[in-house]
């Protein structure tokens, strides 16, 4: 696989997979939630925020990220903008419309501003990105499905293995999809 893939197997996630650990093992990591960026050892509010900004001035143009406070009622929510989400089926549906929406924004735009060899190479880029997260989703529904059918048992696949697999899933499927 190292052969077929070897673009997977680069220095830098090997050195970002070795830097979490040592956050880890140094006790800087949120220890409740992977997602907190809290760094503060033993806080009880738990939180991150990511965003992307306008590039004119500066403003959010859209913002996401989560928060567990210690005394809410609630729980913890995950919000995108203004929208707060308690429920992992609700928020899909929502992220699965504003997927759509920045879709049909692209077009959008390649009718309303026009097109140029640029738009080819940003649609070349966008396919080997879209490629690579949906590689990543296989492997991820892959782990998902282990961890619902083995309960808490921990998940001993090594990363590089889950990926190969769902690169092979991906090219099946993309046949399968085909016209004959
Ligand atoms: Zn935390």
């Amino acid at each position: 696989m190292q052969k077929t893939l070897p673009r997977k197997y680069t220095p830098e996630p090997a050195s970002q997979i070795a830097k979490d650990m040592i956050t880890r093992l140094t006790g800087t990591k949120c220890p409740v939630y992977e997602d907190c960026t809290d760094t503060d050892p033993g806080h009880y509010d738990h939180f991150s925020r990511f965003e992307v900004v306008d590039d004119a001035d500066a403003s959010t143009l859209i913002d996401a990220g989560m928060v567990a406070n210690s005394g809410s009622d609630v729980g913890a929510i995950v919000y995108l903008q203004n929208s707060e989400f308690t429920d992992t089926t609700v928020l899909r549906a929502k992220t699965d419309k504003v997927r759509d929406l920045l879709d049909r924004v692209e077009r959008m735009g390649d009718r309303v501003l026009g097109v140029d060899a640029h738009a080819l190479e940003a649609i070349d880029e966008r396919i080997k990105d879209d490629l690579a997260r949906l590689v990543s989703l296989i492997a991820y529904r892959r782990r998902t499905a282990i961890t619902l059918t083995s309960g808490k048992s921990e998940f001993t696949e090594a990363e590089a293995a889950q990926e190969s697999e769902a690169a092979f899933g991906l090219a099946t499927m993309a046949l399968d999809a085909a016209p004959p």
